[in-house]
């Protein structure tokens, strides 16, 4: 990120001759270079000692309004992806990661995907720009081998929290899917991508956040902040909001393993105690959900009363009186 924007997000500016000294330039110079950042859309204004810093408009996802609004150590730290489109920003991120040496706690974020992708090449669509958030974050989880698919249970615990902060009770529904009301309100692919420093986990996270509507496919199953009553949901504040429980939930599950977040997952499991619909590639069963291990399986007591342990890659679970 260019030094004087960096500046003014970290609120380490200063007067407009300090940080003209600062950055070996003329005023002159550094008046142009913040008429630049006003065209990018970024607002620098004086406080009453005429220090600069950003003003972020309301639901900026600019890199530095970003920046401005991070109250945390690590993630969102690192480079910051940002276009108004991009395909996805898992695959921008990965991509990114794979060729560059990106630092862990990078992102990639977006107004609006042209091909998110869900699990089980599933698509998530954001049809609308500037209505939802799809984000992605560059993790280095510290986790023993073969823990690695735990992460995706952290992002859930880590979106619905932030969500909470909202004022709504939203609901995780095994394994990440994070429902509001009984319909999706957060999709997470966590994917891995190979890198100089070895594999590196993609946190993909899609917020539905001021959607009026969604098409008539997944109407059923769909609903967003706005829909539920969170007229003032702003993305830059739930983003940030986000990336500061997702660290503090990875930071538990480093501790931990799973039982550093579990009592916090299974606190907004709506499927525990569910009657609900397992659906996997070549088997489908009904049953009740009755606990999740510490490996993260659930497990499922079906109608035949045999204790079955259910796996996240390859399934999907319903509820059987509807999507939950
Ligand atoms: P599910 O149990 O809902 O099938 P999943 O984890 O298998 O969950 P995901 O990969 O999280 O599914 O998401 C893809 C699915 O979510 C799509 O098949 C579609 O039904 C639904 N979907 C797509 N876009 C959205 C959206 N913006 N909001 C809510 N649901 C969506």
């Amino acid at each position: 990120m260019d030094e004087l924007l960096r500046l003014l997000a970290t609120g380490e500016a200063d007067t407009t001759p300090a940080l003209a000294a600062r950055l070996h330039c003329t005023p002159e110079a550094l008046a142009g270079r913040l008429l630049a950042l006003a065209a990018e859309g970024y607002r620098p204004q004086p406080d009453a000692a005429g220090r600069l810093s950003l003003r972020p408009a309301a639901d900026s996802l600019l890199p530095g309004d970003i920046l401005a609004g991070l109250r945390t150590r690590t993630l969102g730290r690192g480079e910051i992806l940002y276009a108004t489109e991009m395909d996805s920003t898992n695959t921008q991120l990965k991509r990114a990661a794979a060729e560059r040496n990106l630092p862990a706690g990078s992102l990639a974020v977006c107004d609006r995907q042209t091909a998110g992708r869900g699990r089980l090449q599933r698509a998530w669509e954001t049809p609308e720009p500037g209505t939802a958030l799809p984000c992605s974050v560059l993790l280095a989880p510290d986790l023993p081998p073969g823990q690695a698919h735990l992460v995706t249970l952290a992002v859930a615990v880590a979106a619905a929290a932030a969500i909470a902060e909202t004022g709504l009770s939203p609901g995780i529904k095994w394994p990440n899917d994070v429902v509001v009301g009984g319909k999706k309100c957060v999709g997470i692919l966590c994917e891995a991508v190979a890198t100089e420093k070895g594999p590196l986990i993609v946190a993909g996270a899609g917020f539905n956040v001021r959607q009026r509507t969604f098409p008539e496919t997944i109407r059923h199953r769909a609903t967003s902040l706005w829909l539920m009553g969170a007229h003032g949901a702003d993305r830059r504040a739930l983003l940030c909001a986000y990336l500061s429980q997702l660290e503090r939930a990875m930071a538990a599950l480093e501790a931990e393993g799973l039982s550093g977040i579990l009592a916090e997952y299974t606190a907004r499991s709506v499927t525990l105690g569910r009657r609900v619909e397992v659906i996997g590639a070549t088997e489908t069963f009904l049953g009740t959900a009755e606990a999740i291990d510490d490996t993260g399986a659930l497990w499922v007591l079906d109608d035949q009363n045999r204790r079955r342990q259910v796996w996240s890659g390859d399934v999907s679970v319903r509820g059987v009186m509807g999507y939950v």
